[in-house]
């Protein structure tokens, strides 16, 4: 029986080896695909690891309590309400940029504050113990910072009254961001920083650096602040350049030139 015969077969010897080869295949771009946008290529550590499953079960456990027991008491008392009546598009997404460019600012403060000792020690330590962050780093925080952090939104939410509609886009953008600025993997275009449009949205490489470096990069959602308030690591844009998948490859005739003159 030819090769061809046996894999049209049917037999499941057949099937097998199909699926194992079709995944070994896709298996082998989805890691690569990953592995050229990882930005510290070498960082994973398994006693950081560690410090970040623990830490992020302690902190979701006490930061979900209290800052639950405050919004219910707070609503309760009268002091937080949204409204519930449908609104339109415009209304939601002015509502949710007012909310995202706040938590902006809010965020960059506190955050440089909490670089300055002991309330480094004491609170953003634990944050910073992760120099070459994961998915998992997202929660890898100090309760108490996780309380500063989410107490944004009930603050906001005593000063403004925005629609219920809009409150579904705001609560899960805190921990997208947070999943997506820790993903050390870059998986933006290349041209990102170099667009006027969009280098004002926070890349992933942005708050690695902030885990690799410490005193740069203090922002959240955007780098405005850091801009504004000269916080950019100078290397930044330049070490955008540094994963793999960034590299453009010199055209084949520039390769040839190369090793021509080397000779
Ligand atoms: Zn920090
Ligand atoms: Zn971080």
């Amino acid at each position: 029986m030819g090769m061809w015969a046996f894999i049209t077969s049917g037999n499941p010897l057949a099937i097998w080896l199909i699926a194992f080869f079709v995944s070994g295949i896709a298996l082998g771009i989805y890691s690569g695909f990953f592995r050229a946008r990882r930005i510290q290529p070498n960082g994973f550590k398994w006693s950081v690891f560690r410090h970040e499953v623990l830490f992020g079960a302690i902190n979701i456990t006490f930061s979900a309590l209290a800052l639950g027991f405050l919004t219910n008491w707070l609503t309760s008392n009268g002091y937080i309400a949204v409204n519930n009546e449908p609104a339109a598009w415009w209304v939601i997404l002015f509502e949710y940029v007012l909310a995202f460019f706040l938590f902006d600012t809010y965020f960059y403060w506190f955050h440089r504050a909490m670089h300055i000792q002991p309330i480094y020690k004491w609170v953003h330590l634990t944050h910073h113990r992760s120099t070459s962050p994961n998915l998992l780093t997202t929660v890898s925080v100090n309760p108490l910072e996780s309380f500063i952090n989410g107490g944004f939104t009930p603050l906001f939410l005593m000063t403004f009254t925005v629609h219920s509609e809009t409150m579904a886009f705001i609560l899960p953008t805190n921990i997208i961001m947070g999943l997506y600025v820790h993903s050390g993997h870059e998986f933006l275009p290349r041209w990102w920083n170099k667009s006027w449009v969009t280098k004002w949205f926070i890349t992933t490489t942005f708050h690695d650096q902030h885990h690799k470096y410490f005193n740069w990069n203090f922002g959240g959602y955007t780098p405005i602040w850091d801009y504004l308030c000269g916080t950019v690591r100078p290397k930044y844009e330049a070490d955008f350049e540094q994963p793999k998948a960034r590299q453009s490859k010199p055209a084949p005739s520039a390769v040839v030139a190369e090793s021509a003159s080397n000779n």
